[in-house]
């Protein structure tokens, strides 16, 4: 090598997934920054000044099919940054264990010029013709994976069919048999106590009442960790009538055959518990739904002329027979603004456009195109802003020239304590500029990654739709608020439009200040 060549900036990238696994040697956290740190060693000792090592980025206890790991986003980042330049792991499913978010992993690193070395499956993209063989193998390592989960998948579907049940742990009232794979036997003491709690809330109609009486009369463990949910998942399990559901928590699909063991509650009975249990469940809901109205937006709405947080309040009519919620100011708007909206046309107009951007791909890309123009925009003026910082640098160091060589000239203390003054204070200003010039580079770095995302368009649709499944269902209020903080940057209420304003997701933290998409839903009526 000529020395001319700066060596690499070299991460260490460690996952653990367990704790588990943090603990035994091979994949410890330990082992993997000792093998590390051997090839580095090794690679800097065949080629002098091969790569200076900067940091290691760990994750501890968490998965890697996910990429919202702290430590990598981290490493993403300072890869952006350049302060990164190579990265080293162990195994390939220390970075990536879906062939979707490697190739977008690889793929980033290549836009920022940053290698990938692998210690263990000879995964070196600093040789030209591995990167090649890099994909190739990921393919080979996803198809694998593929077909073996689709084997277990299909092999444990085959034995639900004939009644079997499935690996893990026996319902309460039963035992696993050890001589017959997916068979269970009768637990003489436990299927007493489940036969009790069946009775039990026939008899008492609720599920507190059933968890006191079964607490105080069984003392065996079953009997003394009974909770509430423990005996609702009791006493809605087919299992006690012998009956094995494939697929029970997804509706469409789900399917009864009859068990190979013996059932413990007669059909009758467990028939009459199921309509007791969806009384109480009617009830409840009637229950909630008058006494608790959720205000999605409470926090997150704001009005556009003043820009004060609009908050859910609610009063009675006049006539005291309905109740009015709304979002309010605190007191009224001093610039003018509407006081107060309606809180379920706010829900309707806001929900109702996310559902139509969601379902009507075009009208997307037409939203996204703008954001893109939007973003585009922004780093214009961001670069027109440097330019504007490189002529004041230029001028701050003839500035500082001119000072030095005055400095030279003058003899006298107080003249020359006035001029170094002046030196220090122009170097103070131009460090300033320094660190505005790289949080503007940075910025514009990274709404040039957004501009260009192709996964934004996917990412949008998937996050809306998942936040409008909490939004629909019943007493996860709190989770559709925080789902709906999180896609929305900014929602505006003027005397004209609402203003819905969609967060940017590749990068959240940097981008919360872009207003990404923004669309007026049409002409707002208000309430008379
Ligand atoms: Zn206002």
């Amino acid at each position: 090598m000529n020395g001319l060549v700066p060596p690499r900036k070299v991460a260490f990238y460690i996952r653990v997934s367990t704790e588990r696994q943090a603990k035994v040697e091979e994949g410890s956290l330990k082992n993997q920054e000792q093998m590390l740190r051997a090839e580095l060693d090794r690679r800097n000792a065949q080629h002098k000044d091969w790569g200076t090592f900067v940091e290691s980025y760990v994750d501890e206890g968490i998965s890697g099919k996910t990429t919202n790991r702290p430590a990598f986003q981290r490493l993403m980042q300072d890869i952006e940054l350049g302060r990164i330049d190579t990265v080293m792991f162990t195994e390939l499913s220390r970075l990536s264990r879906s062939l979707k978010d490697f190739l977008n992993i690889f793929e980033f690193a290549q836009r920022y010029t940053c290698d990938l070395v692998c210690l263990k499956t000879e995964i070196d993209t600093t040789s030209p013709y591995q990167s090649l063989v890099t994909k190739i193998l990921m393919v080979f390592a996803e198809f694998e994976r593929e077909m073996t989960s689709r084997r277990t998948a299909l092999n444990a579907y085959e034995r639900s069919k004939r009644g079997l049940a499935n690996g893990g742990a026996a319902p309460p009232g039963y035992r696993r048999d050890k001589k017959r794979k997916g068979y269970l036997i009768v637990d003489p003491v436990e299927s007493r106590i489940v036969q009790e709690i069946f009775s039990m809330y026939l008899k008492e109609q609720s599920i507190k009442q059933t968890v006191e009486q079964i607490q105080e009369h069984y003392h065996e463990p079953l009997g003394r960790n009974i909770t509430r949910s423990k005996v609702y998942t009791i006493l809605t399990n087919k299992a006690y009538v012998g009956v094995r559901e494939i697929y029970r928590r997804d509706e469409a699909n789900r399917q009864e055959v009859a068990a190979v063991w013996e059932p413990i509650i007669d059909r009758q009975t467990f028939d009459q518990v199921q309509v007791a249990l969806q009384k109480n469940r009617d009830r409840y809901n009637r229950h909630l739904d008058r006494g608790r109205f959720a205000y999605l937006f409470s926090g997150l709405i704001r009005c556009g002329n003043c820009g004060q947080r609009l908050q859910g309040k609610s009063a009675w009519s006049s006539s005291n027979r309905h109740r009015y919620h709304y979002y309010s100011h605190r007191r009224s708007c001093p610039k003018g603004g509407i006081v107060r909206i309606d809180a379920a046309l706010i829900h309707r107009l806001v929900l109702g456009w996310l559902r139509d951007i969601m379902n009507d791909g075009e009208r997307f890309e037409r939203l996204r195109q703008e954001g893109v123009k939007r973003v585009n925009h922004r780093i214009e003026e961001l670069q027109e802003a440097l330019t504007q910082i490189d002529q004041q640098q230029t001028f701050l160091v003839e500035q500082i020239d001119t000072r030095i060589n005055e400095l030279a000239r003058s003899k006298e203390d107080a003249i020359r304590c006035s001029i170094e003054a002046s030196i220090t204070r122009l170097a103070s200003r131009q460090e300033e500029l320094r660190q505005e010039r790289l949080y503007a580079e940075h910025e514009v770095g990274q709404l040039e990654a957004l501009a260009t995302s192709p996964r934004l368009f996917a990412n949008y649709q998937k996050q809306i739709r998942k936040t409008l499944g909490l939004v629909d269902q019943d007493g996860h209020a709190e989770n559709a608020k925080t789902a709906l903080k999180d896609l929305l940057a900014a929602l505006t209420l003027n005397p004209e439009d609402i203003k819905i304003a969609l967060s940017g997701l590749v990068n959240r933290r940097a981008l919360s200040s872009t207003l990404l998409v923004v669309a007026p839903p049409d002409r707002l009526e208000l309430p008379t």
